[in-house]
């Protein structure tokens, strides 16, 4: 089963959300989104645009092609999703 953590860290006040699939870890930096959707146009089926119009993750994303997965963080152009490979190598941005 994926895992999803939430994570607000008061000391920097960073907002971030994380999801494992796909072989990657992808995390949401939720202070850099900033609404464009490109993201969501690759990969719908894992990014939404929330009520708050910032990107998050679909209700229990599957698994994807990892590619376009890394595609679709790739284009963000605000580098608000972080993909990590299972290496620990951050693969994007
Ligand atoms: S591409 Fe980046 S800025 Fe645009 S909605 Fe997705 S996360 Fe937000």
């Amino acid at each position: 089963m994926p895992a999803c953590n939430k994570m607000k860290d008061d000391a920097s006040m960073e907002d971030y959300e994380e999801h494992r699939l796909s072989g990657l870890t992808i995390r949401i930096d939720r202070d850099l989104c900033a609404a464009t959707q490109n993201c969501i146009r690759v990969a719908p089926e894992v990014f939404v645009l929330g009520n708050d119009y910032i990107v998050t993750f679909v209700a229990e994303p599957e698994d994807i092609e990892q590619d376009r997965l890394i595609e679709a963080c790739a284009v963000c152009p605000t580098d608000a999703l972080i993909a990590i490979n299972e290496s620990g190598e951050r693969l994007v941005p």
